[in-house]
Formats: C-alpha cells, sequence, structure tokens
C-alpha cells in the first residue's frame, strides 16, 4: 500500500536535491525548491518540494515543511501568471499510487490552465520528455517574474 512506506533517498526528487540529476529551476529559497515538470500536462507546469521533509505524502509531512511548501507554490503560481497569462491555475498533490503518485517525495503541482483546454492529468508514455531546451526557454520567462 504505497500510502505507507519507508522514504527512499535514491528518489527522483532527492536525486534533483542532491544535484545527481538535472532539472530546470525557477525558485529556490532556504527550505523549497521549484521546477518545471519533464512531462509537463500543460505549458508551464511546475512542481514545488521541501528541501529537508522527508515526508512521501501529505498525511506524515511536518506542519512547518507544508507551509513553506504552499508559500513558495504562492509565490510561483503567480509569476507564472504574470508570464504565461493562463485562464486558471491548477494546483494538486496527489497520495499514494492509486490517486496517480509516482514520486514518492511529497511535491505539488502547479499547472496553468487555459479556456478551451483538457483540466485532465494524464499519463504519459516513458520517455516522452519536453524538449530540454524549451523547458529551460519557459523558465527564463517565469523566473523573470519572482
Ligand atoms: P506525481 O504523479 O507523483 O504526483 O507526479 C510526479 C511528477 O514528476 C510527474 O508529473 C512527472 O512528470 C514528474 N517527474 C518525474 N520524473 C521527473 C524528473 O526527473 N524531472 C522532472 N522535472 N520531473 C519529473
Amino acid at each position: 500500500m504505497s500510502l505507507d512506506g519507508i522514504y527512499d533517498d535514491g528518489n527522483v526528487f532527492a536525486l534533483i536535491l542532491q544535484g545527481k540529476i538535472p532539472s530546470t529551476k525557477l525558485y529556490e529559497d532556504e527550505h523549497t525548491y521549484a521546477f518545471l515538470d519533464i512531462q509537463p500536462q500543460s505549458k508551464g507546469h511546475s512542481l514545488v518540494i521541501s528541501k529537508w521533509s522527508r515526508a512521501r505524502n501529505i498525511l506524515e509531512v511536518e506542519d512547518e515543511a507544508l507551509a513553506q511548501i504552499m508559500a513558495t507554490v504562492k509565490k510561483v503560481a503567480n509569476a507564472t501568471r504574470k508570464a504565461l497569462d493562463p485562464d486558471g491555475i491548477h494546483v494538486a498533490q496527489f497520495n499514494g499510487a492509486p490517486a496517480g503518485q509516482t514520486v514518492f517525495h511529497l511535491h505539488v503541482h502547479i499547472v496553468p490552465r487555459w479556456e478551451g483546454q483538457s483540466r485532465n492529468f494524464v499519463a504519459h508514455a516513458q520517455g516522452d520528455f519536453a524538449d530540454p531546451a524549451t523547458l529551460q526557454a519557459l523558465a527564463e520567462e517565469i523566473r523573470a517574474q519572482f
């Protein structure tokens, strides 16, 4: 049951925080890190994680870490709005594999939404990743708005 378990130090977000795999940074402070999703649900889809909490999901996260994460979610959502002018912003967070969780380091999705486009979260094919140069250009646009 994926709601319960031991934090895996080798999970992909832990490796990003350790600098062992690259990511496209949007924002960083002492406690949190925000970066673009590699398989975006829409243009500008980003993720916010705690740098120190080993919570796998919202059921086990420290209140302090959660508050830090959500403060960064607000900052990133505002910068994303200024940069991309979406019609809506979908903030989402999944707990356990049956709910759609695939990475077991608590994270919050920020997904810009536009009128007439899908508002679903779709499962991507493995290996179907966004073009790194496109993500980098998008990150520069969003970073300029903090
Ligand atoms: P979950 O389904 O667990 O809520 O979301 C995990 C998210 O992490 C997915 O949207 C997926 O595209 C993203 N993701 C998985 N691996 C990587 C990676 O190596 N780099 C980045 N930037 N995002 C990733």
